[in-house]
């Protein structure tokens, strides 16, 4: 994430985002900008929670894995915590983490991203519907004619 989305994370949100969390990510949040919308509205419901509960939850680690956002507190004292958390993750599934656009989860050697077409086609990801951990071990050979071949990486 750019310098400038970073610093209106964390001058917006300090609580949220305390020292301890600048020293555990000295790169700040590790996805791209097209996922700052997103966690700003998960930051805004955080913070909100924090201030009518006064329970004090902050973030421990932001980032991108298997094409999804991934957040984690400090505790999560409530089953609304981690509903936030996941709507969070779920809105990530269909929004490309380049550019903020529509997207899907598409998939590039071994990387998994969720990109929209553009961006994936950009950065040479093939876009896949089916989603499973064995494609980490598998890279996809797109042909011509749509079918499709798995090759093992490993
Ligand atoms: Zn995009």
């Amino acid at each position: 994430m750019n310098d400038e989305n970073t610093k209106k994370l964390y001058d917006t949100f300090p609580e949220l985002f305390q020292e301890d969390y600048k020293r555990r990510n000295p790169w700040g949040f590790a996805c791209d900008d097209g996922w700052f919308n997103i966690i700003y509205e998960l930051s805004e419901k955080l913070q909100e929670y924090r201030s009518r509960t006064g329970i004090d939850i902050y973030v421990i680690d932001v980032k991108e894995k298997f094409g999804e956002l991934i957040c984690y507190l400090d505790h999560y004292p409530e089953e609304y915590i981690l509903s936030l958390i996941r709507q969070a993750r779920q809105q990530s599934l269909s929004t490309c983490e380049i550019c903020g656009k529509k997207g899907t989860k598409s998939i590039h050697c071994s990387l998994i991203k969720t990109l929209c077409q553009r961006c994936a086609k950009e950065l040479g990801f093939i876009e896949t519907d089916q989603y499973s951990p064995l494609l980490l071990f598998f890279s996809i050979v797109e042909y011509q004619d749509g079918q499709t071949e798995i090759t093992s990486i490993r």
